[in-house]
């Protein structure tokens, strides 16, 4: 079997996999700034690593997954300037800004629950780790790499480059060209240069969230959060660190400066970035007004949606692509996803439904345990490789042929054998349900399923089938319901 190797961004290259001690991996990923709903672009970022952690202890790691909450010190336009994005909604709502966290983050709970994705192992928040941050600023101040200036504190990128420090290394940025691009903002001048980011800000009194620090009322830098948190529960150095493409800069290039900084080495050993969902190829993001809520898409109200597409058929959307690649939204991409989703689904329910009976003496076709076996390798190849769920869902379609050929006795099970049998149960539910996150999705519209029986009821009525009546009667029965027959309409209720 192929090792696991996976694309880091810092090596610009695929390597293969060594946690720093197995069988333990740290894994760490940005998570929402919980001011508003997440929308499907935030959804797809969420759902690779959920991927990835469903992949990782598929095949025996034991992963800590660490997704924070932001809910504090993320400013609008993701600068150092201007008002805290929660802040600013608290404002607008007229509510306090832990009402707007914990609106949001019950949204993002629900909505990655929608999605089958697993929850993390810790969710820390920034609120909730202020101690370690001031004492990380501190410490920065102490060892030369930060200073303060009129009640921020800011790291000092020069003193970190000159003390063998390289912002930059993972981005890819040259300081010039970063320099050059830096335009002269407001309160920029508080900086020794332009570059330097801000790990503790002061806070006005109108600033909402502030917090007594050693340099006066303030709130904690966006990037030092994601340092303290990961370091606290992960170690100062761990294996994955996670997020979406754009916050390669400066986000993670700051987590490591910090990190870094803090430590003497870097922070994390696989810097993973998932590509960004577009629409008409441009990143969906809720600022350009092309983002829509996975409950519009649920609902199909947005107009760029031709119809209604439930979380299956969505997440099944991305695992068609490859996180490393931008993936456009369409109708028609999602209505094929539809497709292909429900032709596995229902192998998935024939093969659950199959058991094997064979005929004493039966002769055994080894072709078929050969054939499953070459596709179990190729889906762990697939995974292996960078975790490639577009090459894998090809190999489920590869077993589902073989499912639909014993479903339509084209394969009998005697031909099939026992051996090949079990292993293609094994494989086809496990990469479909445990490492891929899909599932049948059973909550079709109750109301709908009961109205269309009814229905049923009334005609066989007007047929005077009262055997059939009676059968649809026993139906409703089974399922705690009772047909309400009354003269001016017939409806149902549940049993009292
Ligand atoms: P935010 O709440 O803005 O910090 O974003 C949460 C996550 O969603 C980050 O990892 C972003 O990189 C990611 N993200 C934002 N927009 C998109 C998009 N259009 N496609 C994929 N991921 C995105
Ligand atoms: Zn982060």
């Amino acid at each position: 079997m192929q090792p696991l190797t996976l694309y880091n961004t810092l090596s610009r290259q695929k390597e293969r996999f060594e946690p720093i001690s197995a069988p333990h991996v740290g894994l760490y990923v940005c998570g929402p700034t919980v001011y508003n709903y997440v929308h499907l672009g935030n959804v797809r970022t969420f759902l690779s690593f959920d991927t990835l952690f469903r992949y990782l202890t598929h095949i025996g790691y034991k992963v800590r997954y660490v997704r924070n909450l932001t809910d504090v010190g993320h400013l609008v336009g993701d600068s150092d300037e201007g008002e805290d994005k929660i802040g600013r909604m608290a404002k607008l709502e007229k509510l306090e800004p832990m009402e707007i966290v914990q609106r949001y983050t019950l949204d993002f709970h629900n909505v990655m629950a929608t999605f089958n994705a697993l929850p993390p192992s810790i969710e820390p928040t920034a609120t909730g780790h202020m101690i370690e941050q001031i004492e990380a600023v501190k410490e920065l101040i102490d060892k030369g790499l930060a200073y303060e200036s009129n009640g921020s504190v800011y790291f000092d990128i020069e003193q970190y480059n000159r003390e063998g420090g390289q912002y930059g290394k993972l981005s890819g940025r040259i300081l010039d060209d970063l320099l050059n691009e830096t335009r002269e903002l407001d309160g920029q001048s508080e900086k020794r240069n332009p570059l330097d980011f801000a790990i503790w800000k002061n806070a006005s009194p109108e600033h909402l969230m502030r917090w007594k620090s050693p340099w006066g009322m303030g709130f904690p830098g966006w990037h030092l959060e994601c340092t303290c948190m990961s370091t606290k529960y992960l170690g100062t150095q761990f294996d994955i660190h996670g997020g979406g493409m754009d916050l390669k800069f400066p986000h993670h290039e700051c987590e490591i400066a910090q990190g870094h900084g803090l430590n003497n080495h870097d922070p994390v050993r696989y810097w993973m970035h998932s590509n960004m969902l577009t629409v008409n190829g441009q990143k969906m993001s809720k600022s350009l007004g092309n983002s829509f809520l996975p409950s519009e898409l649920f609902a199909g109200t947005h107009p760029l949606l031709d119809q209604a597409y439930s979380p299956m058929t969505v997440r099944f959307f991305m695992l068609q692509s490859h996180y490393r690649s931008t993936l456009d939204f369409s109708n028609d991409a999602l209505k094929a996803a539809q497709k292909g989703y429900r032709r596995l689904v229902n192998g998935l329910r024939l093969l659950k439904s199959m058991t094997f009976e064979a005929e004493e003496g039966a002769v055994v076709e080894p072709k078929h345990g050969e054939e499953v076996a070459r596709d179990n390798q190729a889906l762990y190849d697939a995974l292996n490789d960078d975790l490639n769920t577009a090459v894998a869902i090809g190999h489920l379609f590869s077993l589902l042929k073989k499912i639909n050929q014993l479903d339509t006795k084209q394969v009998s099970m005697e031909q099939f054998g026992e051996a090949a049998f079990a292993q293609l149960q094994t494989t086809f539910v496990q990469f479909f349900e445990e490492v891929l996150g899909l599932k049948e999705e059973t909550s079709r519209d109750q109301t709908a399923m009961v109205g269309g029986m009814l229905d049923l009821y009334r005609e066989y009525k007007t047929q005077r089938l009262y055997d059939k009546v009676d059968q649809v009667r026993s139906y409703f029965k089974s399922q705690g319901l009772v047909i309400r027959d009354m003269k001016h309409r017939i409806d149902w209720a549940y049993e009292e």
